[in-house]
């Protein structure tokens, strides 16, 4: 059953980092909102009264929660111990960097409940890292995850295709190196420039130019498509509306509150067009939880089919892997399959 997620942000907290795409030093103030024993409790309690019967994990997202003195790390995992001894709740997960992971912090983490890990890997190029500031390196991410996974948790990466100095090709072999690092599951935040930032500042005078969002769409397309292929879960595509972006703060860069849903629906309406010809009207059956993907957001993928020619209804079949599609053509049927009937090459990005 999938757990409810009661999730604490806990920002940036005075990080001393300068990665040139973070918005940290114009969000003043942001020490002082870690939230209380109290505060953790309540929100705690009310997300189990409408969990039911799912298991109910705690999140702390949004910083670098190994990188916060230990007394603060302590003080925020510490009324969760009762509710983990009780069973009340299952699990406790948490974000940082790369850099402020080893054996002594892991083991801690790991007896007080943390179950898994996700790194801020964004890239496991060194250049890119280097260019983007963020004061570590490939090397430092790799050895991070070995630690994560040697203590047994479980560990999430986090990628950011369009860093500065990064191309399709670097995004590419970064996905590949974390899934050779046997990373459990990924998010692809494709990077914006957001005012206030090192980005911002290099993207007035020309030095920086972000994916725009078709570049995006198509660079995201194929690397959820290759971790698919892997096996490897891709938790989230693009950052969430309510993480304080909007018209006003995103100057630049591949942004849609849907980007996800843009991505994935767009590997299917690839899926389609590759085996139907123009003026062949088409029924298309797919698994129900992939219907709106086949669809297109706002119908996007039958409208682009109609405008080729090809008149496509699409019917939920729950008989059907999340990956098939079934394509009926007059009266006869064929199977296809993401992962083994599409085929992208780099050069396409
Ligand atoms: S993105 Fe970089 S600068 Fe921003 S909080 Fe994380 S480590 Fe610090």
């Amino acid at each position: 059953m999938k757990p409810v997620t009661v999730p604490f942000f806990i920002s940036h907290q005075g990080c001393p980092h300068t990665c040139a795409f973070c918005d940290q030093r114009t969000i003043s103030g942001a020490v002082g909102i870690l939230p209380t024993k109290e505060e953790i409790l309540t929100k705690i309690a009310g997300w189990r009264s409408t969990a039911g019967l799912r298991p109910v994990e705690v999140a702390f997202f949004g910083g670098s929660f190994t990188a916060l003195p230990r007394e603060i790390q302590a003080e925020l995992l510490a009324p969760l111990q009762p509710l983990l001894a009780d069973g009340e709740i299952a699990a406790v997960r948490l974000s940082t960097r790369p850099d402020y992971i080893d054996d002594k912090r892991v083991e801690w983490l790991k007896k007080s409940g943390v179950r898994s890990i996700e790194l801020g890997v964004q890239s496991l190029d060194d250049a890119v890292l280097k260019a983007s500031g963020r004061g570590h390196t490939a090397a430092q991410s790799l050895a991070a995850m070995h630690c994560i996974k040697q203590h047994g948790l479980s560990v999430g990466a986090q990628l950011m295709p369009g860093l500065p100095c990064d191309t399709p090709l670097s995004s590419l072999a970064s996905l590949e190196g974390i899934i050779a690092a046997g990373a459990d599951f990924i998010r692809i935040y494709p990077t914006l420039v957001i005012r206030g930032t090192e980005l911002a500042k290099r993207h007035a005078v020309g030095d920086y130019l972000p994916l725009d969002l078709e570049q995006g769409v198509s660079l995201c397309k194929l690397l959820l498509h290759h971790a698919m292929q892997a096996g490897l879960p891709v938790i989230r595509i693009g950052l969430q509306a309510d993480d304080g972006l909007n018209a006003d703060t995103v100057l630049a860069g591949c942004w849609h509150p849907s980007l996800g849903q843009i991505v994935s629906s767009r590997l299917y309406f690839d899926l389609v067009s590759r085996f139907v010809s123009q003026g062949e009207p088409v029924t298309i059956f797919c698994h129900p939880a992939r219907l709106s993907d086949v669809v297109g957001q706002k119908k996007c993928n039958l409208r682009q089919l109609a405008e080729r020619g090809v008149l496509a209804r699409v019917i939920p079949e729950v008989s059907l892997e999340k990956e098939e599609l079934v394509i009926k053509k007059e009266a006869q049927s064929f199977k296809y399959n993401l992962l083994t009937d599409l085929h992208y090459s780099i050069d396409e990005v």
